[in-house]
């Protein structure tokens, strides 16, 4: 017997629809490409949005066809964003971190017909337009006064092209599990692989998302999203904060610690998400300057492992930190580290301890760890394995790529290494292909880079396993000191002793002037392990 209530997929641009008419007033404040501070409301993205739609159906963009947007966090982004969606187009969001070679890999394997883009990227396209021919026109996020000269194909401004419609459009209907939005892991190995995500699937991440435990934010809350729109929906914030009505401030092009505080400041922020490195520029900017940010409340930090030391400082100034991991193939949210019973009672240290775990899924999120041969392992808070994960926001394959990707339980291989505890919390070692094997033992790279960065002159630091004669291969770590700061070899190395088991203490410790960064701000250890291939352990003659 089947249920008798309403059919009513679950659409995308229900969720602008609903912010318009429920929070239609809510601000969403941008610092804008062109430089000022720009205010709008919920309302009046939503009739822009249906705008865009208005105007891509003219131009004959239908069901299925690929948009893609190279653009900073603004609200002609997210405008474009609902618009591109409401009519069963996919938004194809391009990280223009990525070399312009892979950009344009990426462009024509997804086949996008139209690529809507910021100032900022022009130059980067007008290099690489030639390859591109899928595009059939480029719509520059900018009015007349601001648009330049270009050679790119029919290119035009935004706000001319949305001006030729009336917004006497309605929004497409369509089944739910219609795809809504794809974005390209940024491929640190291999060609990059396109994620497919659906209109069921970001709606029901967004509920995800909205547990108090997850984000945190409410209708009463600011959300500031540092975490860029190309990155796996700025982590299903663009459609967050819209279902819950949050107000959002869109920091733009500027992401240096001085314009982030600015924008937290005066905004009067209470909620924030971001990579460690953005809140390292945070904090240090704060820390120079002797200032405070008495509306701030939550940190949402993910991506890459949140240091210790990030937590803490975080902690003094009065801030909640929620370290959260996830990926792209799961839309994005994997786990938060919210602190529940018992452990909201915890103090000092013993409360770090599980503040700095990648903590645990919302419901929506199934996980496990299993050894090589894909036997379950046990939730001891010790045993490490390959973490994989299922839920109805996670990847079952990847976009015109013929491959299984799921096991025979259709759990995702996440490619990662954790372990998880009995109370669900769970702890990322490293990525597999990092994890370093001394002895046929696992040292995690990320344990050791936690603990390096704790030391005051340390500004990033990085781990990998080279080789070593009698070990197989040893942790050999990588600093970059803070400006104007010195330590020695031995410094570092005295203070991470005792701190972790003998076996797992690097054999040495190189500086370098800058630690390379993948295109959405992880340490790029391929680009390490390259700079170090002939570096030898002193020890390893004997
Ligand atoms: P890419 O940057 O390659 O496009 P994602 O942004 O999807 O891919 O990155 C996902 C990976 O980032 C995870 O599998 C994990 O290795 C790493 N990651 C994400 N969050 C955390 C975290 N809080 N701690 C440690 N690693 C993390």
């Amino acid at each position: 017997m089947l249920g008798l209530m309403q059919d009513w997929p679950l659409l995308c641009h229900r969720i602008i629809e609903h912010a318009a008419e429920v929070h239609g007033t809510q601000e969403v404040v941008t610092r804008s490409v062109e430089g000022p501070i720009h205010r709008t409301n919920y309302r009046q993205i939503r009739d822009r949005a249906l705008k865009v739609s208005q105007r891509l159906d003219r131009d004959g963009i239908k069901l299925g066809d690929r948009v893609a947007t190279i653009a900073w966090n603004t609200w002609r982004h997210l405008e474009a964003w609902y618009g591109i969606m409401g009519i069963g187009a996919i938004c194809h969001t391009v990280n223009p971190r990525l070399f312009p070679e892979q950009i344009a890999w990426i462009i024509n394997h997804a086949e996008d017909r139209v690529v809507m883009t910021d100032l900022t990227f022009i130059p980067i396209l007008e290099k690489i337009a030639d390859k591109l021919p899928t595009v059939e026109r480029y719509i520059v996020f900018t009015d007349k006064a601001h648009m330049p000269q270009t050679t790119l194909k029919n290119a035009v401004a935004y706000e001319d092209w949305i001006a030729e419609v009336d917004g006497n459009f309605k929004w497409k209907t369509f089944d739910e599990n219609t795809a809504a939005a794809m974005c390209y892991t940024s491929g640190t190995t291999g060609d990059p692989k396109g994620v497919l995500y659906s209109h069921r699937s970001n709606v029901l991440h967004a509920l995800m998302a909205n547990n108090g435990d997850s984000l945190g934010a409410n209708a009463a809350d600011t959300m500031l999203p540092v975490v860029p729109l190309f990155h796996a929906n700025s982590w299903g914030i663009a459609f967050s904060a819209p279902s819950m009505g949050t107000k959002l401030v869109f920091p733009g092009a500027k992401l240096d610690g001085a314009s982030v505080y600015e924008l937290l400041d005066t905004e009067k922020v209470t909620h924030t998400a971001g990579v460690p490195t953005v809140w390292l520029m945070l904090l240090n900017h704060m820390a120079a300057n002797k200032l405070t940010l008495p509306h701030l409340r939550m940190v949402v930090c993910g991506g890459s492992a949140m240091p210790r030391s990030m937590i803490q400082s975080f902690l003094d100034l009065g801030v909640a930190v929620r370290h959260a991991w996830g990926m792209t193939e799961m839309s994005p949210i994997g786990t938060l580290a919210a602190l529940k019973p018992p452990f909201a009672e915890l103090k000092g240290e013993a409360r770090l301890d599980i503040l700095q775990t990648q903590g645990y899924p919302p419901f929506g999120v199934q996980m496990k760890i299993t050894d090589d041969a894909g036997k379950d392992l046990p939730w001891d808070g010790k045993t490490f394995g390959r973490l994989k994960v299922s839920g109805p926001a996670v990847s079952k394959a990847y976009f015109r790529l013929d491959a299984e990707i799921l096991d025979e339980d259709g759990y995702f291989d996440t490619g990662d290494v954790a372990t998880i505890d009995a109370h669900g919390y769970m702890r990322i070692t490293d990525r597999s292909k990092d994890v370093i094997k001394s002895g046929g033992e696992w040292i995690s790279s990320i344990d050791l880079e936690n603990l390096a960065v704790g030391h005051p002159a340390v500004a990033e630091a990085a781990v990998i396993g080279v080789y070593h004669p009698k070990w197989d291969e040893r942790p050999l770590l990588i600093i970059q000191l803070k400006q104007g700061q010195s330590a020695t070899r031995e410094d570092i190395l005295k203070f991470m002793d005792g701190k972790i088991a003998k076996w797992w203490m690097p054999d040495d410790v190189a500086f370098v002037d800058g630690i390379p960064h993948t295109a959405t701000g992880k340490i790029l250890k391929t680009a390490l392990r390259d700079q170090f291939k002939a570096y030898s352990f002193p020890n390893a003659a004997a």
